[in-house]
């Protein structure tokens, strides 16, 4: 969606409510389609003192399975948009400053690029997930599997494969 901004730009202490989805499900992240409903944006554009500013939160759910137990799990995301805009191509765009020489806003082209660069990193059922056991395959928050464990320190494993190459030679 674009907006036409002229109206707020030209008059002092004007304001426009924004509220808008976006469809973001297909986009391929990590191997998933994880923005499987409509990207939510509810804010506000307005004039303060000839200052064009946005104020908006950006909300996405992101489902996926978890990182180490693989269970489809849904999370909530917000994001924070406050940027200034400036008609000025001279202006230096960045974080905070949109330039809109036309006055006019690519909202799509906006909340698109905020939400890629605040997809989880991370995306875990719970800080606390125990992931499966790496020989059966059991989800170990549903319980202990009977796999004997032993602890492989990593460290002690690239010794044993050093010791292991030197005695091929
Ligand atoms: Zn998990
Ligand atoms: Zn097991």
């Amino acid at each position: 969606m674009i907006i036409d901004l002229k109206h707020i730009f030209v008059n002092d202490n004007s304001s426009q409510p924004l509220e808008y989805s976006l469809d973001m499900s297909d986009l391929e992240y990590m191997g998933e389609y994880p923005l499987k409903k409509p990207v939510k944006l509810k804010g506000k554009i307005f004039n303060k003192a000839s200052l064009v500013r946005l104020e908006a939160s950006v909300v996405f759910e992101y489902e996926a399975p978890c990182d180490r137990c693989g269970t489809n799990t849904r999370r909530e995301h917000t994001v924070t948009l406050d940027k200034s805009l400036a008609v000025s191509i001279e202006a230096e765009e960045s974080d905070t400053i949109l330039i809109t020489p036309d006055m006019k806003l690519n909202l799509d082209e906006l909340v698109y690029s905020e939400v890629v660069v605040s997809l989880p990193m991370k995306h875990l059922c719970d800080e606390e997930c125990k992931g499966i056991c790496f020989k059966c395959g059991k989800n170990l928050n549903e319980g202990e599997c009977n796999c004997v464990k032993k602890e492989i320190d990593p460290r002690l494993a690239v010794l044993a494969e050093l010791l292991k190459d030197q005695n091929d030679d």
